[in-house]
């Protein structure tokens, strides 16, 4: 008789004997990280907690002689299915990750984890005087390695830029299954191209975080705001103009947002009721010296004086006092609304006003319930409308923004995100040519398509493309994605 030939081991056995992580398939622990804060959903094939960065290396060599995908998971937070899984795929968690390993108070940097919490990670820094610039509003739960492949920012970007500023290096696993470090502790550096800041958004389709070597800056002495009604929407770019590049700017701003009407409605629902209702708010926060609040105020309203804004403006002398009035917006957002497209899209600030009439006229022709706020200093907007996002007219609403905002010089996502949901329309972001360089780029880190099927770009040229296996195929978009859905 022939020597029996001994049977291949399956490729989950394998992986289970291969790392020292734990490894689940049980349908109640893959049921948690099917999703994101999409409406979309995935179906994946197995939860990793890995033990070591060792363990990231196996995994992403087993995924390649499987051709099963690879997707790395912070909080899940993200809200254009950036973490939700193909079909099949391994999901490698790294909430555990969650130590802060160094602060180096001299140098302003820090040494972390991926998996810790953009909030904690801002209690361990207060009490060395510093903090972490990117503040996404999702700080209380996401993690600062999601901050850093979706290119997070918040409202304070407006003064410090968005994550990518302040990563100064990590290390990664590649997708072709390399370790790499890469960093800059020096202030600057001018020797060849950034392959740090290369990473930073790439939403886990070029390597994986396994830490993260990020700048913090000093805490401000002084955080103040002042929150300024609006007498209408046509007011807000004229204000913002006058603020931030007016000849009489106001240097202290450190974030400009917006909030329409009806989001300031629910604003003043919230006790104890100090927001006006009915009108369109300013927020603005201004970083101080003790000895110069006063005048920054002043400078503030003299900025403002003349535009025919005859509301009163409340002050809060603690911005996060502020914060938290809006923060808790959200929620009464959530329980009003419900289901939603969550829109994301910025434009130089000039066209800001002309992108406001756009969305309304959007609205208005599909006869669909709109509300928006905005990083309007950035020219950043969320336009909320009140539809399925699983609809056709939510697809519809996409294209037509999207194209818009296209014509205005402007991004499908000025913070969130590409994700499975933009991915069709990455093309229309950077044009063929520079979606064909970036894909290139791909394919040089990730040569069999691995990270984060689906994800970002179109993938016309890789294995994920027609006929791909089933794990290569996002959770609502075909992995191909060469047309924009009509
Ligand atoms: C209420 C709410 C408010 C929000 N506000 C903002 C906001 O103001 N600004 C903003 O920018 N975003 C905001 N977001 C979106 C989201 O919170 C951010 O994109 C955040 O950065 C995601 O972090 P996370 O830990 O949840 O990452 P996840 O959702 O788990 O993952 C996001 C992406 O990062 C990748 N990733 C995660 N960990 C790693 C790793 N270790 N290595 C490589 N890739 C990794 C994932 O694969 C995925 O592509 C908000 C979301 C919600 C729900």
């Amino acid at each position: 008789m022939p020597p029996a030939v001994p049977e291949a081991i399956p490729p989950w056995e394998e992986l289970a004997a291969r790392v020292r992580g734990e490894l689940t398939r049980s349908a109640g622990s893959l049921a948690r990280v099917r999703g994101d804060g999409s409406h979309l959903r995935g179906d994946p094939g197995g939860l990793l907690t890995p033990a070591d960065p060792e363990d990231v290396v196996e995994v992403v060599r087993w995924a390649r002689r499987h051709g099963i995908g690879v997707v790395a998971r912070g909080a899940g937070t993200s809200l254009d299915g950036e973490s939700v899984p193909a079909t099949g795929s391994l999901v490698v968690e790294f909430t555990g990750w969650d130590r802060v390993l160094e602060i180096d108070v001299e140098e302003r940097l820090v040494r972390v984890q991926p998996g810790v919490v953009n909030h904690r990670l801002q209690e361990e820094l207060r009490g060395h005087g510093l903090f972490f610039p990117p503040n996404p509003g999702s700080w209380r739960s996401s993690t600062v390695g999601g901050n850093a492949a979706t290119n997070a920012s918040g409202p304070r970007s407006l003064k410090y830029g968005p994550t990518r500023r302040w990563v100064r290096g990590w290390e990664a696993v590649l997708g072709s299954g390399e370790r790499l470090r890469a960093e800059r502790r020096a202030p600057k550096r001018s020797a060849g191209p950034d392959l740090v800041g290369l990473l930073v958004g790439s939403e886990g389709t070029l390597g994986i975080f396994t830490e993260l070597l990020l700048e913090v800056a000093p805490l401000p002495e002084v955080r103040q705001a002042v929150v300024v009604p609006l007498p209408g929407v046509s007011q807000a770019v004229p204000a913002a103009r006058a603020i931030l590049r007016g000849p009489k700017r106001c240097a202290a701003v450190s974030a400009l947002e917006f909030v329409d009407a009806t989001v300031a409605g629910l604003l003043h629902e919230i006790p104890p009721g100090r927001l006006p209702a009915g009108r369109p708010l300013l927020l603005i926060e201004l970083e101080s010296r003790e000895r110069s609040r006063g005048e920054d105020l002043a400078e503030l309203a003299a900025a403002l004086a003349g535009l025919g804004l005859d509301g009163e403006a409340i002050e809060f002398p603690n911005a996060d006092e502020m914060w938290t009035l809006r923060g808790e917006s959200g929620l009464a957002l959530d329980r009003a609304y419900g289901e939603r497209i969550r829109e994301d899209v910025a434009v130089p600030l000039g066209a800001v006003g002309r992108l406001f009439q756009e969305i309304d006229r959007i609205a208005e022709e599909l006869g669909v319930p709109l509300y928006t706020f905005a990083h309007l200093g950035e020219g950043s907007l969320h336009p909320n409308f009140v539809v399925d996002p699983a609809s056709p007219t939510a697809e519809r609403i996409r294209r037509e923004l999207f194209d818009v905002v296209h014509r205005l010089g402007g991004t499908l996502s000025g913070e969130h995100g590409i994700g499975s949901l933009k991915a069709p329309y990455f093309e229309l972001e950077h044009g063929r040519a520079g979606a064909e360089a970036l894909e290139r780029i791909r394919q040089q880190f990730d040569p069999d398509g691995i990270l984060n099927p689906g994800k970002l770009y179109p993938r016309r040229s890789a294995p994920a493309g027609e006929g791909a296996p089933p794990h290569a195929r996002s959770p609502s978009v075909e992995a191909d994605g060469r047309t924009p859905p009509a």
